[in-house]
C-alpha cells in the first residue's frame, strides 16, 4: 500500500505525539508520588510545569512533521508535474519541428515551380513579342511607303485607313516595347548605362522630340527658360523615355490649344525636372493607383489618345534605377504637375 508522506507522519505523530505524554505523565506519576492516578497526575503536571512542557512537545513534533510531509507531498506533486509538462513540450516541440520541415519542403517544391513558370513565361513573352515585332515592322515599312506615295497615287479615304493602320501599329510596337522593358525591369536585367548630362541639354532634346506629339494634339510645348549649367547623372536613353511618357501623358490629358510647361528647378543639389498641364488632372482617390501596371483613369478613350496603362509603371522603376523619383500633385489652377527629382552630379 503507498501511503503520502503526509499521511505518513500524521500517523507517526499521531501515534508518537499521543501515546508519549501518556506514558510519560503516568511515569512522572509513579517516579514522583509512588502511585498512579489522576489525582497523583495532575498534581505532578501542576507543580512541575517543565516536566508536562517536555511531556506534550512530541505533540509538536509529530505537527511539524505532518506539516513537513505535506510540504513534501506537494513538492512531489509539483516535480511530478514539471516532468509532465517538460514531456509535453518535448512532445509539441517534435511535432513542430516534424511541421516546419514539412512546410519547407512544400515551399521549396513551390519556389521551384515557380521560378520554373517564370522561365517558361519570360521565354514566352521574349517569343511572342519577336514573332509579333517581326511582321510588325514589314507592316510598318509597308505603311510608310503607301503613305508617301512611292508605290502610287492613293485617295483621301484610303489615305486616312492608312492613317488608321499607322497609328494602330505604332501602339502595338510601344505595347510590345513597354512589356519586354517590364520584363526586364523585373527581372533586374535592364542595363543602364548612367554617365553625367548637363540638364538643359536633356530637356531641351525631349521637348525638341515631343514637339510633333504635342501639335498633332494641338497643344503647345513650352520650354522653361533654365541658365543653371547642372549635371545630372542618368542613363541618357532612359531619361529621354520617362520625359517624353510625362510629355506624352501631359499633351495627351490636356484639352486642345491649352500649354504643356516643362521647366527646371535648381535647390539644395536637388534638380526637379516639371511638366504641368491644364487638363482633368489626377482624381484624388484613384491617385495612389496612377503608378500601377495597366493602370488608367478612362481606358474608354484609349482608341483615340492612345496608351498601354504602362508608361508611368515603367517610367517609376527607370526612375527609381537611376537613384531619382518621380511624382505628382495637382496644379494649382486645373491639371497636374508630374516631376522627376535627380540629386546633383
Ligand atoms: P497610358 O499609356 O495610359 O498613358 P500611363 O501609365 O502613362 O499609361 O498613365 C496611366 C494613366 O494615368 C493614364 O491612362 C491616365 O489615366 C493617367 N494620367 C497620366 N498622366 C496624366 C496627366 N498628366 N493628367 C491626367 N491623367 C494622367
Amino acid at each position: 500500500m503507498t501511503m503520502s508522506y503526509a499521511r505518513r507522519y500524521l500517523l507517526y505523530g499521531t501515534v508518537f505525539g499521543l501515546c508519549f505524554p501518556f506514558i510519560a505523565s503516568l511515569m512522572d506519576a509513579w517516579l514522583s508520588v509512588g502511585h498512579i492516578s489522576f489525582q497523583s497526575i495532575l498534581q505532578v503536571q501542576l507543580q512541575n510545569p517543565l516536566l508536562w512542557m517536555i511531556d506534550t512537545a512530541p505533540i509538536f513534533l509529530g505537527l511539524f512533521a505532518y506539516f513537513g510531509g505535506v510540504q513534501y507531498d506537494r513538492l512531489n506533486v509539483s516535480q511530478a508535474q514539471i516532468h509532465n509538462l517538460n514531456k509535453l513540450l518535448e512532445d509539441k516541440n517534435k511535432d513542430l519541428e516534424s511541421k516546419v520541415q514539412e512546410r519547407t519542403e512544400k515551399l521549396e517544391s513551390s519556389v521551384k515551380k515557380l521560378v520554373e513558370a517564370n522561365q517558361i513565361r519570360n521565354e514566352i513573352i521574349a517569343t511572342v513579342s519577336h514573332e509579333l515585332r517581326t511582321p510588325l515592322t514589314a507592316i510598318g515599312g509597308a505603311i510608310k511607303l503607301i503613305k508617301s506615295k512611292t508605290v502610287g497615287d492613293i485617295n483621301e479615304s484610303g489615305m486616312e485607313l492608312i492613317e488608321v493602320a499607322d497609328r494602330n501599329a505604332n501602339q502595338l510596337n510601344r505595347l510590345i516595347d513597354d512589356i519586354l522593358d517590364i520584363e526586364k525591369l523585373e527581372a533586374g536585367e535592364l542595363e543602364f548605362d548612367v554617365q553625367n548630362y548637363p540638364v538643359k541639354k536633356l530637356v531641351d532634346k525631349s521637348v525638341a522630340m515631343n514637339q510633333p506629339f504635342a501639335e498633332s494634339f494641338d497643344i503647345k510645348l513650352v520650354n522653361d527658360i533654365f541658365d543653371d549649367d547642372v549635371n545630372i547623372s542618368i542613363d541618357k536613353r532612359r531619361f529621354l523615355q520617362v520625359m517624353s511618357n510625362l510629355i506624352s501623358n501631359a499633351c495627351k490629358f490636356s484639352p486642345a490649344n491649352s500649354s504643356v510647361i516643362v521647366s527646371i528647378r535648381h535647390f539644395d543639389k536637388i534638380v526637379r525636372i516639371s511638366i504641368t498641364d491644364s487638363g482633368k488632372g489626377v482624381p484624388k482617390n484613384i491617385a495612389g493607383k496612377i503608378f500601377e501596371k495597366f493602370f488608367q483613369v478612362d481606358s474608354s478613350n484609349v482608341r483615340s489618345r492612345g496608351g498601354t496603362g504602362l508608361g508611368l509603371n515603367i517610367s517609376k522603376s527607370l526612375v527609381e534605377c537611376m537613384g531619382g523619383i518621380i511624382g505628382f500633385y495637382p496644379n494649382d489652377g486645373q491639371g497636374s504637375v508630374f516631376f522627376i527629382e535627380f540629386e546633383e552630379a
